[in-house]
């Protein structure tokens, strides 16, 4: 073999291969499967044109994974599951098994390992977040926080199938929302403009970068006390945050100025209504860790209300365009305030189209 075969090629994009991961019973009826059903909820069983079934059992994790967990889920597909795993976007863990009376000892070997089986059907599934402070520089708080904290308060929901549709619940740790939309989704909002600090932004900033990163174009490079410095034009800052990464003196993070927001009736599917995006519903709510209990009363309120109300395998945006948005504060008992008035013209001239410079 020659040096250039020995060496190993990196894969700059794309997902691995799935096929050497996959079940066999999988594997075989690649594309011919004919129906499947739920048997319970965090069950699937799907059924083949040869006959050929596969149960596939669903169960939540912590999201943020450590390797102890990842080796206990291992440990418990190697003993109950014949060896084969797969994670769904929401990083729920499938075990799939080519045999009915494996199921039952499945579910109960994960279920008092601590993993609830369930997130299937007209559940409250999974709730994804964003990269928090893992991954991101811009967040005004640790999304999976606020995750944690709800997925023990809707744990009833995740493991029953009593919703009238799914719900998708997402978390996101700065308007810039990069998790995408959900039937609830709970976003911090940056509320006021980054204060600077000028002593420091000459030692510790890439200015170029800073006026770049701003997608109003709201900053300026500026001399301040005869030191190289930037402001801020206050009037076109949309409070994104987004400066705060490349320069840290620009400070936006803190209790007065990082809130969270409540939007609902986003989705993603095209299935019997288009993809929408959600809307504002409760703002300015206190970002209280690590619980946020003021954040946990309003997606209780909104998830009882759209139980209550909605007719069935309507999700909670097809309920609300179906009763009205008056009619679902009205239900919902929230204030309808200024803040869910989008005027904000400034957006035609001033958004920043382009990777260019600006002085
Ligand atoms: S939502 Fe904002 S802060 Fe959170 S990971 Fe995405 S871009 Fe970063
Ligand atoms: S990057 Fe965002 S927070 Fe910073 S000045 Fe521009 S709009 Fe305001």
């Amino acid at each position: 073999m020659s040096t250039a075969e020995q060496l190993r090629h990196p894969i700059e994009s794309g997902v691995p291969d799935p096929f050497p991961f996959m079940h066999p019973v999988l594997k075989k009826n690649y594309g011919a499967w004919v129906w499947h059903d739920r048997p319970r909820p965090g069950v699937l069983r799907h059924v083949a044109k040869n006959g050929d079934e596969v149960w596939t059992v669903r169960a939540g994790t912590q999201r943020q994974m450590d390797v102890f967990t990842i080796r206990t889920l291992c440990d418990i597909a190697d003993r109950f599951a014949e060896g084969y795993v797969r994670f769904t976007t929401r990083s729920s863990i499938e075990f799939m098994v080519s045999a009915a009376d494996k199921v039952a000892p499945l579910v109960e070997a994960l279920t008092a390992a601590g993993f609830p089986v369930g997130g299937t059907g007209n559940s409250v599934t999974m709730i994804s977040h964003t990269q928090g402070w893992l991954h991101c520089d811009i967040p005004g708080t640790d999304a999976s926080g606020v995750v944690k904290s709800m997925m023990d308060m809707l744990h009833a929901e995740f493991v029953a199938e009593e919703m009238p549709n799914r719900v998708h619940i997402t978390t996101s740790c700065c308007q810039i929302n990069c998790g995408g939309q959900g039937d609830i989704s709970i976003n911090v909002q940056y509320t006021k403009p980054p204060k600077i600090n000028h002593d420091l932004v000459a030692k510790v900033c890439e200015r170029p970068a800073v006026v770049a990163r701003c997608p109003v174009a709201a900053i300026r490079p500026a001399m301040v006390d005869g030191k190289p410095s930037l402001e801020v034009d206050e009037q076109k800052c949309v409070c994104c945050g987004a400066c705060y990464p490349p320069c840290p003196p620009m400070q936006i993070n803190g209790a007065d100025s990082t809130k969270i927001a409540v939007w609902v009736g986003g989705k993603h599917s095209n299935a019997r209504s288009k993809p929408a995006f959600h809307k504002l519903v409760v703002a300015n709510l206190p970002n209280n860790p690590p619980r946020w209990p003021e954040v946990a009363e309003v997606v209780r309120t909104i998830l009882a209300t759209y139980k209550a109300n909605a007719k069935d395998y309507e999700r909670i945006g097809e309920w609300i365009e179906r009763i009205g948005w008056p009619r679902f504060f009205e239900l919902t008992g929230f204030a309808f305030t200024r803040h869910h008035l989008d005027t904000w013209t400034g957006a035609r001239k001033t958004m920043n189209m382009s990777a260019h410079v600006r002085f």
